[in-house]
C-alpha cells in the first residue's frame, strides 16, 4: 500500500502548500470555525494544522489513513453535486506515505483523544490515547523525506511559505466565519478573523488582500433566478497597483477561468476605463450546471451555459461600476 499511496501522493501532495490545502479543507468539512497553522521552514520540516471542528471518533481514526476512506460520499449521484470539499478519501493516506503524519483527536462524546500514525512499509496504523481538546490536529513532518526527488524540488522555505500564504487567502476569503492564524518558525505571521457584519469584512478583506486593495474595494451585488454574483472590485490608480488581487469562486471553490477575466477587461471597456481591475468575485448557481475539475490541483471548470453565465457577470460588473463611477 505505500508504493500506491505514493504515487497517488504524486497527484495531491505537491509542495507543502497542496498539504495545507488538504488538510485545511478537512477542517473545514468538520465544522471547525478556529483554525491554527503551525508551519517550519517553509512547511519541509513541520506543517501543523489544529481545529476545532467535531473530531474522529477512535473508530475511523485508522480508517482515516486509509485510501479511499472517505466519510464524504455514499452515492455517485453526491459526486456529481458535491459541495464539501473533500470526496476522494486519499489525501491523508498519501500524505502519510510521503511524510510523518500524526493525527490526534476527540470528539465531543468522547473522554479520551486518541492519536494515530502510519509506520512501515505496510503502514500499519497505531492507535494510541493522547490529551487534546474536541477537534483534531494533523502533524506533517520532514515531507518528502523518503522519496528525495520530490524533496530536491522543493524551493527555498522563504518561497514554499510564500505558496503557503496564497493558498490561504484563497481558503480565508471563502470561510469569512472562520478564524484563521498562521505562524512560521513559531513567530504569529497571519491572523484572519471572523467577519460578521460589514465592517469586520471589510477588515478581513484588508487583512487578507492589503489595505490598497481593501480601501480602493467596492461591493458588488447582483442575481436573477439562476445566478447570483457578489463580492467585491477595485480599480488601479497611480497610487497603487492592486489589479494582481484576483480571486473567483464558483459555489465556494476557488477556480482560475478565462471567462471572468474577459467578462472583467470588457465591462472595464464599456465603461470607458484603461485601467486594470482586481476582484474578489463569488458566484453562486445550481451545481449541476458546472463540471469542477476534480484533479485536486487544477481549478478548471466548465459552464455548460458560458455565454449565459459571462453575459451575466458583464451585467453584474457593469452595473457596479456605474454606480461606482455615478
Ligand atoms: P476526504 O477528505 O476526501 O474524505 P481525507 O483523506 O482528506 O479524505 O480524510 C479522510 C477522512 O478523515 C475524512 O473523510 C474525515 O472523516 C477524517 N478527517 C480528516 N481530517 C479531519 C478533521 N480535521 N476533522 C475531522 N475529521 C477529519
Ligand atoms: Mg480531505
Amino acid at each position: 500500500p505505500q508504493l500506491a499511496n505514493q504515487i497517488a501522493a504524486g497527484e495531491v501532495v505537491e509542495r507543502p502548500a497542496s498539504v495545507l490545502k488538504e488538510l485545511v479543507e478537512n477542517c473545514l468539512d468538520a465544522g471547525a470555525s478556529k483554525i491554527e497553522i503551525d508551519v517550519e521552514r517553509g512547511g519541509s520540516k513541520a506543517l501543523i494544522v489544529r481545529d476545532n471542528g467535531k473530531g474522529i471518533p477512535k473508530a475511523e481514526l485508522e480508517l482515516a489513513l486509509a485510501r479511499h476512506a472517505t466519510s464524504k460520499v455514499s452515492s455517485l449521484e453526491d459526486l456529481e453535486s458535491i459541495l464539501s470539499f473533500g470526496f476522494r478519501g486519499e489525501a491523508l493516506a498519501s500524505i502519510s506515505s510521503v511524510a510523518r503524519l500524526t493525527l490526534s483527536s476527540r470528539t465531543q462524546d468522547a473522554s479520551e483523544a486518541w492519536q494515530a500514525y502510519a509506520e512501515g512499509r505496510e503502514m500499519a496504523v497505531q492507535v494510541k490515547p493522547t490529551a487534546h481538546p474536541v477537534g483534531t490536529t494533523v502533524e506533517v513532518v520532514d515531507l518528502f523525506f523518503n522519496t528525495p526527488a520530490r524533496r530536491r524540488f522543493l524551493r527555498a522555505d522563504k518561497t514554499e511559505f510564500t505558496h503557503i500564504e496564497e493558498q490561504l487567502r484563497r481558503i480565508a476569503l471563502a470561510k469569512d466565519e472562520v478564524h484563521f492564524t498562521l505562524r512560521h518558525n513559531g513567530k504569529l505571521v497571519r491572523q484572519y478573523r471572523p467577519a460578521r457584519n460589514e465592517r469586520q469584512k471589510h477588515q478581513r478583506l484588508a487583512s487578507i488582500c492589503g489595505s490598497a486593495f481593501a480601501e480602493r474595494a467596492f461591493a458588488l451585488r447582483c442575481s436573477n433566478d439562476d445566478l447570483a454574483l457578489t463580492g467585491f472590485m477595485a480599480l488601479d490608480d497611480d497610487r497603487a497597483r492592486v489589479s494582481d488581487v484576483q480571486y473567483f469562486y464558483v459555489n465556494g471553490r476557488v477556480v482560475r477561468d478565462k471567462l471572468v477575466n474577459h467578462a472583467v477587461r470588457q465591462a472595464l471597456e464599456e465603461c470607458g476605463l484603461s485601467q486594470a481591475a482586481g476582484y474578489v468575485l463569488y458566484l453562486t448557481l445550481d451545481p449541476h450546471e458546472v463540471d469542477v475539475n476534480v484533479h485536486p490541483a487544477k481549478h478548471e471548470v466548465r459552464f455548460h451555459q458560458a455565454r449565459y453565465v459571462h453575459d451575466f457577470i458583464l451585467t453584474a460588473l457593469q452595473q457596479g461600476l456605474v454606480a461606482r463611477l455615478e
